[in-house]
Parts: structure tokens; sequence; C-alpha cells
């Protein structure tokens, strides 16, 4: 069992830095929780802070209902796996994954048989006399999760683990995590800001700005209804497109108005009565959008198409206003073609422009 609660954490640096702003979150048994948000938002600190290797300005900290805060991190029955991976140089795989369990006084025969465990699960058998400079980037994060895995803690913190491999080894690497996360029956508690990781991997995440949480959520209900307009914005590629536009009522329904375009909405909403005849930010997802010739007004010229394969990313302009469109590939389209929009009312969602909070 390990449930890891955070109640108000807030961390201040000297000099008065507030990295961490109050933060409550539980992240639940054998949950995969994923902090993400962009670079410098307190992420590394809160699960520094989880780890014991950063104190805790303010708030209390919670594992399996007992306050740690002041519980020093090799007592916390938690493991970290950094971004670097701090393996020792000097020592062979097996000594670096040997390390901690020889610490804490395990006989020799049974360290054989925890790293011969671990050293199956992950596929590194064949790497054990070696040294950390004899490995490639791939082969050193899966000893850095060898040497966390022999611990048998019961929450793995890991920070950006697989930001130093390369682009096609990251995504391998991310099913195989998503796998030992299910073979371990253990709380992972991952950084990244890479939302693509955090779509993928969390069982839930959590999108903090500027040491505040955004919201926390299941991937797909972040993602279908995002809280405000910087998570709508972070999560999901390419970038939902947000639009400025005029909320208006008729006797039928509301309206948006913007430059080239009148969309309907499919019924009233329910905190949208403060915005009738006042500005709003619209949120379209590229791949709410469609492209068609037969309209009344083909007022949005392709300016740029990025083919994806599967899909292509269509960017196309109408006066002021840039959208981008996510497409089959199969469709032919070419720069310079002239189309009108076709939106799905349902996939549309509203933000007050000044807070940017959604309009529910
Ligand atoms: P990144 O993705 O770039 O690692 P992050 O979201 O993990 O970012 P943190 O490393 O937690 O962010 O840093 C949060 C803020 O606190 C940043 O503005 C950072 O400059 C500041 N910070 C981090 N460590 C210290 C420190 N030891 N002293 C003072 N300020 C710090």
């Amino acid at each position: 069992m390990a449930n890891v609660n955070l109640k108000d954490i807030t961390k201040i640096y000297p000099g008065n830095y507030k990295a961490v702003d109050r933060i409550n979150l539980e992240i639940r048994d054998r949950e995969f929780m994923v902090l993400v948000g962009p670079s410098g938002c307190g992420k590394t600190t809160t699960l520094r802070m989880i780890a014991g290797l950063e104190s805790i300005t303010d708030g209390q900290l919670l594992i399996d209902g007992e306050s740690v805060n002041d519980v020093a991190s090799k007592d916390r029955n938690v493991a970290m796996v950094f971004q670097n991976y701090a393996l020792f140089p000097h020592m062979t795989i097996y000594e670096n994954i040997a390390f901690g369990l020889k610490r804490h006084k395990m006989p020799d025969t049974m360290i054989k048989q925890a790293i011969k465990r671990a050293a199956e699960v992950l596929n590194i058998e064949e790497l054990m006399d070696r040294k950390p400079d004899q490995l490639s980037g791939g082969q050193k994060q899966r000893v850095a999760l060898g040497r966390a895995m022999v611990m048998k803690p019961s929450v793995f913190l890991m920070d950006e683990p697989l930001s130093n491999l390369d682009a096609k080894l990251r995504v391998q690497m991310r099913t195989e995590l998503i796998k030992l996360h299910q073979e371990l029956n253990a709380t992972f508690i991952y950084v990244t800001h890479d939302q693509t990781e955090a779509m993928t991997m969390g069982t839930r995440i959590c999108v903090i700005r500027n040491g505040v949480i955004q919201q926390v959520d299941h991937p797909k209900a972040i993602y279908d209804h995002p809280a405000n307009a910087f998570v709508a914005s972070f999560i999901g590629t390419p970038q939902i497109n947000l639009l400025s536009a005029i909320l208006k009522r008729d006797e039928r329904s509301d309206f948006l108005v913007m430059d080239g375009l009148r969309l309907q909405l499919p019924k009233r909403l329910r905190d949208s009565d403060t915005f009738i005849g006042k500005a709003v930010t619209v949120g379209i997802r590229p791949e709410a959008i469609a492209l068609s010739s037969n309209g009344r007004h083909s007022d949005f010229k392709i300016q740029v198409i990025e083919m994806l394969g599967s899909d292509m990313n269509v960017h196309l302009v109408h006066e002021q206003m840039t959208v981008v469109a996510k497409l089959p590939a199969n469709g032919h389209y070419e720069k310079g073609m002239m189309f009108c929009l076709e939106i799905d009312p349902a996939c549309i969602h509203l933000f007050d422009p000044v807070t940017g909070i959604a309009i529910k």
C-alpha cells in the first residue's frame, strides 16, 4: 500500500521565490500519476519534496496516512529515478544495482537473487560486468530503473527519466514503463514537461503552472474538458486553436460570431449568461475541424501543409485569423486552396478571455 497525500504543500526557495504554491493532491495506491507542466512550473521541486531531497516550507506530506515531513529520505520507502541516471561511474552495473541493498545490509545471496529478477524484467542480464560509460542511454536508463526496483519501494519517483533518450527509444521505453507499472503493483509519480508522455502513461495527470495545480484528472477527461485555456493549449498536439469571438443569443440558441465564421452552439451553456454580447475565447481542437468547398463562403486559404504520414496539419488563414486543422493524409489539399471550415459544435470549448477559466 502506498498512498501519497500532499496537503497545502508550499516551497519557498531562499530569496523568497515561491516555486510551489499550496498544492493539494492525493496520489492513490498503485496509481501512475504524472505531474506535467512547462519548464520551471515546480514539478521537480514537488517530486523532490516527496522524495525527502528538498525541505517542505509549509504544508503536510503524508505517506499512507503518516506525516513524513520530518522523516529522512531513506526511511520513506520511496525510490527516485533521475533524468541523468545518477549511476556511479567507477562501479560495474551489478555493483550499481547492488549498492542500495548492501547499504541495507542484505545478505549477498539475496542481493544476487533480487538483481537477477530485476535484470530479467528489464532485459539487462548481459550488462552486469560493464561500467556505465560502456552503455547506451537506454541501457543506462534501464539500470537506473533496476537500481530503484531492487529496493522494492512502494512509491517510484521519476524525474523526466526518458528525456535523454532519442525519439524512437523514448516511445519504446514509454510502453515498457507502463508494463513495469502493471507488473510491480507500485505507486508511480512521474514528472515530465512532455504532454504526450503524460497523456500516454498517466492513469491520472496533474497539470501545474507557476507552482499552482490547474487540473487533476484522467487524460481523456483533461483533453475533453480542460478546466482553463492554459490546460487546453498545453494538452493536445497540434495545439488547440484559441480564437476571439462574441457570444450572442437568439430565441433558439447561443452562437458565436468571429471573422468569417458563425458557429451555432448545441445548447445554452450553464454559465454563459454573463457573457452574452461579450467577448469570449473559443477553443477548437484541430481534429474537430473539417474542410468543405461547398459552403457559402470559402474564406479560409491554405498557407502551410505539414505532412505527418497518416495525418496532415493544414494551416489556414482568413484576415487576422489562423487556424490549424488535422486532416487525414489522403485528402487532396494544396497551398493556396480556399475552403470553409466545418466544425462540430459539440467540440467547441469556451473560455473567459480574462481569467481563461472554462465557461460551462
Ligand atoms: P524543469 O522542467 O525545467 O525541470 P520544473 O517544473 O521541474 O522545471 P523546478 O525545477 O521545480 O521546475 O523549479 C521551479 C522553480 O524554482 C524554477 O523557477 C526554478 O528556477 C526555481 N528553483 C529550483 N531550484 C531552486 C533552488 N535550489 N533555489 C532557488 N530557486 C530554485
